[in-house]
């Protein structure tokens, strides 16, 4: 009976400095879970090798994103490593709307905009590596980037951590099926609030009636 009650979607938050497995966790949760759509970002640094254009990010020139946010078109925005990234707010609306949960992979200035803006529908979980060695050699590994580039996204990686206790839930990513379940169990519970079960005052109220 509980499935059938109607929820209000939600928004799930997912940080993390580079390289600490938040895409991977990302993308496994949305092949399990198809009540969760991911808020395809809008962003303007260069595309890199193997990423889809409107599938990874929508890649816009700058004066297109100026353009949509001077028109208010973002929910949020930041500037990471010196290119612009913003979420749209059509497509979160579009999302929502349509009773499913949305996944946005943003940093911690967007997460603070969104926890201004949102708090009710929002969730946010901050993914740790488990330990600064590890990340830096996930970055090494990552081919596509260059030497300085690495060494930028490493200085960046170590200030983005030190915003952790401003999330809800904290995963340190040591195994990631363990993390993916984590956060599958995370938003289990989260559905399960009372605010976001839209229909329980109305199956409460038949209930109650059909028993009185
Ligand atoms: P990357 O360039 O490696 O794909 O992403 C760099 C950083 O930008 C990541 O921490 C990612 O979470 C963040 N990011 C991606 N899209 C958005 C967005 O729409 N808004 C904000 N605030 N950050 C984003």
């Amino acid at each position: 009976m509980q499935d059938s009650i109607k929820r209000k979607g939600l928004m799930l938050v997912l940080s993390s400095p580079s390289g600490a497995g938040k895409t991977t966790i990302a993308r496994a949760l949305l092949a399990k879970d198809n009540q969760v759509q991911l808020s395809v970002s809008v962003t303007t640094r260069p595309i890199r090798k193997g990423e889809v254009h409107g599938k990874d990010y929508h890649f816009e020139n700058q004066k297109h994103f100026e353009e949509r946010l001077q028109s208010g078109g973002f929910l949020e925005h930041a500037k990471v490593f010196g290119n612009y990234y913003g979420t749209s707010k059509q497509s979160v609306e579009e999302i929502i709307t349509s009773g499913k949960d949305v996944l946005l992979d943003i940093d911690w200035q967007g997460t603070q905009q969104l926890q201004e803006k949102c708090a009710q529908d929002l969730i946010t979980v901050f993914i740790l590596p488990p330990s600064i060695q590890a990340l830096e050699d996930r970055l090494n590994r990552r081919a596509t980037d260059t030497k300085e580039v690495v060494e930028q996204r490493m200085t960046e990686s170590l200030f983005q951590i030190s915003h952790w206790p401003e999330y809800d839930y904290v995963i340190i990513n040591r195994d990631l099926d363990k993390s993916i379940k984590q956060i599958e169990l995370i938003l289990k519970a989260e559905r399960l609030k009372r605010h976001r079960q839209v229909g329980l005052v109305d199956f409460v109220n038949k209930m109650r009636k059909k028993n009185s």
